[in-house]
């Protein structure tokens, strides 16, 4: 049978745990995977664009495992009351190609991406970095507060969004968490006003500059996780030319990430030569890093095989017949006769 997690019973199992050691768990896994980068067989995400969103498949695999997430990105999605981010992926055997996990990943993309974000971080932020401007407030905005400050030590988050409701909403989910400053900006400007890193985490399918050369000082860490398509971009081209850029899988990132603005053979490099060899991406205090984030398959993978672990400890979620069970592997045909006929004949042999 195949392990089921919907959102349900994701959401009651954070609500016990608490989505900081969630994080915590998940950049281990994220380390790990990054750590044995060589291992994985890896492709660009398959995107299907239409004018207001796109549709993606992400595959990866190593000699054991197979994974996949589909997941949208529709800005106006909110004019339909739903999110701009809905995702869902599963996790194969590759000896057999059965589907051991088919899980919610709406929420799992939320925190895999705020692990993701922290991890880069603290391969390339200042160590001394304790405030952070938040620019776009929405669905990602609170997973990415809570892992830079449980993760990197930030004590204040000063945050912007063009909707003061966004805004609202974010300082009143993470108003109780201790040591944890939140100041409301009226602009992305006054945002990043003596921040020592910031996130982008913004959505808007146009080629837009979120972050101008005039909000950027010596030192900062820039955390571009909203620019992610063909034509979505965060951050202005000068800010790109001034800093050092990392990248998940550059063959991705050049056609998605922010540095599609760039020429094509601009200096990048990839974050798994930074984990694996487990040194800093920063060569000075002044230096300017950016993590040009997209979201890259192997996340995923390292998110579906931290749920299934913890589903083999804490027995989240339960069990389907995604695929046939078949006592006989050959007779698919019984499948015709409906489940009670099936049980009865199994009861009889
Ligand atoms: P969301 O729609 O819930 O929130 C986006 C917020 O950005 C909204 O509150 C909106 O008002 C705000 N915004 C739009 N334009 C703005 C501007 N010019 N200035 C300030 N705020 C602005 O979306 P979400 O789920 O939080 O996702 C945010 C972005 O992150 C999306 O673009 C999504 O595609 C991207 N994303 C990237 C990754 C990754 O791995 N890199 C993963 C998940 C989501």
């Amino acid at each position: 049978m195949t392990r089921f997690i919907d959102v349900g019973s994701l959401s009651d199992y954070i609500s016990q745990t608490g989505v900081e050691t969630l994080i915590e768990k998940m950049v281990a896994y994220l380390e790990q995977d990054y750590r044995r980068w060589n291992d994985f067989e890896k492709s660009a995400r398959l995107a299907s664009h239409s004018d207001i969103g796109v549709i993606e498949l992400m595959p990866v695999s190593d000699q054991h495992q197979y994974a996949f997430k589909y997941v949208n990105g529709h800005p106006d999605n909110l004019d339909h009351n739903l999110p701009t981010v809905m995702a869902f992926g599963v996790l194969a055997d590759v000896a057999t190609g059965y589907p051991v996990l088919l899980s919610e990943l709406t929420l799992t993309t939320a925190i895999r991406t705020a692990a993701t974000s922290v991890m880069a971080a603290r391969y390339m932020a200042r160590p001394d970095a304790r405030v952070m401007a938040l620019i776009g407030n929405g669905s990602q905005s609170e997973f990415q507060a809570l892992a830079f400050h449980k993760v990197l030590g930030i004590e204040e988050v000063r945050c912007y969004d063009v909707e003061p409701t966004a805004t609202a909403k974010f300082i009143e989910n993470l108003s109780g968490v201790e040591g944890l400053r939140l100041v409301h900006c009226r602009s992305a400007k006054e945002a990043c006003d003596g921040a020592d890193t910031v996130t982008t985490v913004t959505a808007d399918k146009r080629l837009a500059t979120i972050l101008t050369p005039n909000m950027v000082s010596p030192g900062m860490h820039i955390n571009a996780v909203g620019g992610d398509c063909p034509g979505k971009t965060e951050i202005h081209a000068d800010i790109l030319r001034q800093g050092s850029i990392f990248v998940e899988f550059e063959p991705q990132t050049r056609i998605e990430g922010d540095i599609q603005q760039l020429a094509a053979d601009h200096p990048v490099t990839e974050m798994w030569r930074l984990i694996a060899d487990n040194r800093s991406g920063r060569t000075s205090a002044e230096e300017i890093t950016i993590f040009d984030s997209v979201g890259f398959a192997l996340e995923d993978y390292s998110a579906l095989r931290l749920l299934f672990d913890l589903a083999e400890a804490d027995g989240i979620g339960s069990f389907i017949e995604l695929v046939p069970n078949l006592d006989d592997p050959r007779d698919l045909f019984t499948l015709t006769r409906g489940g009670k006929q099936r049980a009865r004949l199994r009861k009889a042999a």
